[in-house]
């Protein structure tokens, strides 16, 4: 651990002895150069990040499987091809997005100028979690560099192989006086959060999250905190069982479970909850067989500590569909349990594994209850056949994102923005939001220096003035 390969060498050290000073006020440097303001040169970088994801196609499917075995198609899409579809929307409206942004003007300043210059913020960290570790570092890298930052980047070291690749390919793409990655664990981390940074953007847990913001406080930082919680889905009894089982399932268990937005607990009527078990099976095993552990497309838990964790939930209400795991492997079945108590240990955190459970309610009233009387989820899901029940689960719950008949659908358009709201977060990225979230809106006026007599109502003395007082 410690600065990776593609970082520059420390110019200095500070009194403090903070091993990750020199690094900053290189990057600083850099940025009061002005060299990260160009168009052109934001466009290179861009351009790059892509040949950064061609060329490494290969090494970032093996690292990813070799980290949480995930699946090469979920890698692709998730990974790689998420990551390209943000490059080609930004690297196609970034002279749009960039331009001051003229706005309405009161009569005395009718031949003056005011406008909204969309300014880079300065040397900005970007600190990913190890689920999706290309994506969750790369997307807002995109919006970092599009608005002209300098740019810290901190991958997760529980995604070791992807780490090491970051680390040991990235410096090969970017400008190594604007761009740098730190590598390594919670020490590593924390001293890098006592360097003053002028924005931080963090996906992680919402623990860690306060432990950033807390941090960040101290040199009023601004932050983005995209974090975790608990993603409900309610299943009217109106709908098309085998529809919602196959979305549902796809959801739950894409990257074996280990998604932020995945749907994370069930809600719905017992009755419908007898209809769902035997379509969850089917599409269970439609999508990994009659054995889920040698399917190709069920990924792996990323951790001992994770697969432990997970085991451990197992015991929550009663096994209907899965429950086998294999520790040596850290393999949990796509699993289903159904009858889950508000109490059990499943529903007192995120799961964020192949696990789900379904909580019995009587009605669409109590499942909006049950959802409002709980911290306010990333992700919000709703099925039904009759569109006024979507609405309404819309109308009056609360959450960062919301997808009806669907599940992690939402999230992949970039012209939606991407964000939690309380526990689950705060602020918003992806598309334009990215490059807006990486810029300080800056409100200015440009004057004339004549026209003297429009501003003299305004000295004093004041006492000539009769403005009726
Ligand atoms: P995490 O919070 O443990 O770690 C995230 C990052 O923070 C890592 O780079 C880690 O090195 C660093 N970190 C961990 N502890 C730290 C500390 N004490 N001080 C400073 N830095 C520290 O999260 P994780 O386990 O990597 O990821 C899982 C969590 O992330 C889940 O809660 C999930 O919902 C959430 N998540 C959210 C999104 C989103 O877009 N909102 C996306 C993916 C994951």
């Amino acid at each position: 651990s410690g600065i990776g390969k593609g970082s520059v060498p420390m110019v200095c050290s500070t009194p403090c002895g903070n091993p990750y000073a020199g690094l900053v006020s290189h990057l600083r440097a850099s940025w009061l150069s002005g060299k990260t303001r160009p168009m052109e040169y934001r466009v290179a970088q861009l351009e790059a990040l892509g040949r950064f994801l061609d060329d490494k196609k290969q090494e970032i499917l093996e690292a990813t499987e070799l980290d949480m075995g995930k699946p090469s198609f979920e890698a692709f899409f998730s990974e790689i091809l998420l990551c390209k579809n943000e490059l080609n929307v930004t690297l196609n409206n970034l002279s749009q997005w960039m331009k001051d942004e003229h706005v309405d003007k009161n009569l005395v300043m009718q031949l003056d100028s005011a406008f909204i210059r969309k300014d880079p913020y300065g040397v900005v960290l970007i600190i990913a979690p190890w689920n999706y570790p290309i994506q969750l570092f790369l997307v807002p890298l995109i919006g970092a560099i599009a608005a002209g930052n300098c740019v810290v980047i901190k991958p997760s070291e529980i995604s070791k192989s992807t780490e090491r690749l970051i680390a040991e390919t990235l410096s090969c793409y970017l400008d190594n006086d604007c761009y740098a990655v730190v590598t390594g664990g919670v020490p590593e981390t924390t001293r890098l959060l006592e360097n003053k940074f002028d924005y931080i953007f963090f996906t992680g847990s919402p623990p860690v999250g306060r432990i950033i913001m807390t941090a960040a406080a101290k040199h009023l930082t601004p932050v983005t905190l995209e974090l975790g919680g608990k993603n409900p889905c309610y299943v009217s009894d109106t709908c098309d069982v085998t529809n919602v089982a196959r979305r549902v399932a796809w959801g739950r268990f894409f990257n074996a479970g280990q998604t932020c937005i995945a749907p994370d607990y069930l809600l719905c009527t017992v009755e419908m909850q007898e209809k769902l078990m035997p379509a969850l099976r089917e599409a269970i095993t439609e999508f990994f067989g009659p054995n889920p552990r040698e399917s190709p497309d069920f990924g792996r838990i990323v951790s001992d500590k994770q697969f432990q964790r997970l085991r451990a939930l197992l015991g929550s209400g009663r096994v209907a569909l899965g429950g086998q795991t294999d520790e040596a492997e850290r393999y949990i079945a796509p699993t289903v349990l159904a009858d889950v108590l508000p109490s059990d240990p499943a529903m007192q955190e995120e799961i964020f594994g192949p696990i789900l459970p379904i909580v019995v309610i009587a009605n669409m009233d109590e499942a909006i209850d049950f959802i409002n009387a709980r911290p306010r989820p990333l992700a919000l899901y709703a099925f039904s056949c009759d569109s006024k029940i979507v609405n309404q689960v819309l109308e009056r719950t609360s959450s960062g994102g919301f997808c009806g008949n669907d599940t992690l659908m939402h999230m992949t358009l970039p012209s939606l923005p991407f964000g939690g709201i309380g526990n689950s977060g705060l602020g918003l990225y992806h598309g334009k939001f990215s490059f807006d979230t990486f810029s300080h809106h800056r409100g200015c006026l440009k004057r004339g220096m004549g026209r003297e007599p429009l501003n003299a109502p305004r000295y004093p003395p004041y006492s000539r003035k009769n403005f009726g007082l």
